[in-house]
């Protein structure tokens, strides 16, 4: 759906609480803190700007982010677990501002951690990158999956498929569904208006993932370290517009 000035306007304001989540999380994360504490920091963040919280009680979703260190993709539950030195977190944040969603991740290390984490953060990372530059009026849908997985299987890594990013606006999950994978030149054209939650995850082995018994948490199936990225972004005249970067 092609949304107008004054929706992208309200999704800009849900972008920056979004962003505001993640400044202060990034800022708190170190060994000893517990995924609880995170989750408080960012319903803080949610709180004082008047937003509401689009994961509380998403399908009974207990929090207001996800925590998903290490070989956990995505969906994890903030609680007792502590953040210890050499992990990997990532942190998937929503908010609602006037009826408009914002969406968004990223996967920080918690003190010093390994040469080879460090390097699955950078590439996934650069996927999302890489997609944002073909988010061009006149593109495919396809192109944006098609940069993604370029980039993490140049690198050696491999992308989840399951699990996609999304079209975003007055839901926080709307059609039509965006892969991180894929030939180009396929799929609907994006236009100016579209906005789109692009979210690469991917794993430093094979691509296949395993549900914990909570029938939340999604881990990769071989143990290996997962990282995930996400931003809210707008296909404008100028180009991709980034609603969820501080
Ligand atoms: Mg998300
Ligand atoms: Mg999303």
């Amino acid at each position: 759906m092609r949304r107008s000035t004054d929706e992208l306007a309200k999704m800009r304001k849900a972008g920056k609480v979004v962003a505001e989540m993640h400044e202060k999380t990034r800022a708190a994360i170190r060994p000893g803190i517990t995924t609880a504490e995170l989750d408080q920091i960012a319903h803080d963040v949610i709180d004082r700007r008047g937003a509401t919280s689009n994961f509380l009680g998403y399908h009974g979703f207990p929090a207001v982010i996800c925590t998903s260190p290490n070989d956990m993709i995505v969906h994890g539950i903030p609680g007792r677990y502590v953040l210890e030195e050499g992990d990997i977190i990532s942190i998937d944040c929503g908010a609602i501002v006037e009826g408009y969603h914002g969406d968004a991740a990223y996967t920080a290390p918690v003190g010093t951690i390994s040469a080879e984490a460090a390097r699955l953060i950078q590439v996934t990372d650069d996927s999302l990158e890489a997609a944002i530059k073909e988010m061009v009026d006149g593109n495919r849908l396809s192109d944006i999956g098609h940069a993604v997985q370029s980039v993490a299987e140049a690198a050696g890594y491999s992308v989840v498929r399951e699990y996609v990013g999304h079209a975003i606006g007055t839901a926080m999950h709307e059609e039509p569904q965006v892969p991180n994978y894929g030939d180009p030149g396929k799929g609907p054209k994006l236009r100016t208006g579209h906005v789109f939650a692009v979210e690469p995850m991917v794993n430093a082995g094979g691509p296949e993932t395993r549900a914990l018994k909570d029938n939340w948490s999604v881990v990769t199936a071989d143990g290996s370290l997962s990282a995930h990225f996400e931003h809210t972004i707008a296909i404008t005249d100028n180009g991709p517009e980034v609603f969820t970067r501080a």
